[in-house]
């Protein structure tokens, strides 16, 4: 495996916006993964592991450290079970399992990234949470690269919360329990996952994005209700400044389509979508005393460039 030097990310993210990783690295086994591990250790670097970049913000500054970029990419079948490797797309190993008369990850149909990125997060549509599936793992160490085998609890999933989160292990495979459905009820499955894609392309950016900005509040972060009911969808609020489509900052700007999602254009930097999101909190916080927190993840700041969580009682 050749570790280089001074790799631009801004073609490795959906922003399509930042700058350059000291070291970068493409692992395609387990054995690489632990030698870019080493690397890291013996020169005293951070490590990021990147997937496909669709849901990250990389600094204009780029990243000191090094860059582990798994293409482990292995997909297996045993029955009703499915192991991935961390590199696969999830768009990819939907197809596969549809192939294979296997449902259920169909749900996640249209949300870019690989199974380590949306294994981290959780990913979620509507009530579907990734974790619903996920019934075991494979995890190297961050520090020893020592490779446990891990069940579903080992994560302990929340909403947009994984135990990966923590930055001890990252993920190195996946296997899911899907469900062994007939040709026909394939047939339909393959239906509803076009059917998905269809809905999502006229209501989400497709390009130039990282999906949802802001995750959606905590119940126990919003202090009031409205109407009687404690709203704790961040859209909600984003909708209510009317942001959506006007607000813009440079080359960035909250999408026509979604007050949750900002979209940049040629040239736009980093910091124009830190800027523009700054002022969505900013706008937010004036006017409902609460402060939206990124559900995208950043890369390569010192000290995270938004505002922290506050809330006033209203
Ligand atoms: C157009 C669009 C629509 C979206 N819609 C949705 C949606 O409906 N629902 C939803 O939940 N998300 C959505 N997202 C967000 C995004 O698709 C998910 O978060 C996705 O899982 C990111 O995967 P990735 O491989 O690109 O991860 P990256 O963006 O590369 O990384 C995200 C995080 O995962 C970590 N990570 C990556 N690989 C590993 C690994 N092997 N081990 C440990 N940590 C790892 C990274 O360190 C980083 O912290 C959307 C994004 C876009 C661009």
């Amino acid at each position: 495996m050749i570790i280089k030097e001074n790799i631009s990310l801004a073609d490795k993210n959906w922003f399509r916006t930042g700058g350059c990783a000291r070291f970068y690295a493409e692992p395609t086994d387990e054995q690489e993964m632990a030698a870019a591990i080493k690397f890291a250790r013996e020169r005293a670097l951070p490590i990021f592991v990147l997937g496909e970049g669709a849901n990250i913000l990389v600094s204009d500054d780029g990243f000191s450290g090094l860059v582990i970029r798994p293409q482990l990419g292995l997909v297996t079948f045993t029955g009703e079970l499915v192991t991935a490797g961390a590199g696969v797309g999830m768009p990819t190993l939907i197809d596969e399992c549809l192939a294979q008369g296997l449902s259920g990850l169909e749900e996640f149909s249209g949300i870019p990234g690989t199974v380590g990125g949306s294994v981290y997060i959780n990913i979620h549509y509507f009530q579907f949470l990734l974790s619903n599936f996920l019934i075991a793992a494979r995890v190297i160490h961050a520090k020893t690269a020592e490779i446990l085998s891990v069940d579903g609890a080992w994560f302990n999933f929340g909403y947009d919360d994984s135990s990966l989160m923590r930055g001890e292990y990252y993920l190195l495979d996946a296997t899911f329990k899907l469900k062994k459905i007939d040709p026909i009820k394939a047939a339909f499955a393959r239906g509803r996952s076009v059917e998905i894609i269809r809905h999502r392309r006229q209501r989400y950016p497709y390009a130039n994005t990282c999906g949802s900005f802001f995750r959606n509040f905590h119940a126990d972060e919003v202090p009031f209700e409205i109407n009687e009911k404690k709203i704790c969808f961040v859209a909600y609020y984003l909708d209510k400044i009317g942001v959506k489509g006007a607000l813009r900052v440079g080359g960035a700007v909250v999408s026509h389509q979604h007050a949750n999602m900002l979209v940049t254009s040629d040239g736009a930097t980093s910091d124009d979508v830190i800027q523009l999101a700054r002022t969505m909190q900013q706008l937010v916080y004036d006017a409902y005393g609460i402060i939206p927190q990124a559900e995208c993840q950043l890369l390569g700041f010192a000290t995270s460039p938004l505002l922290a969580f506050a809330s006033i009682r209203q």
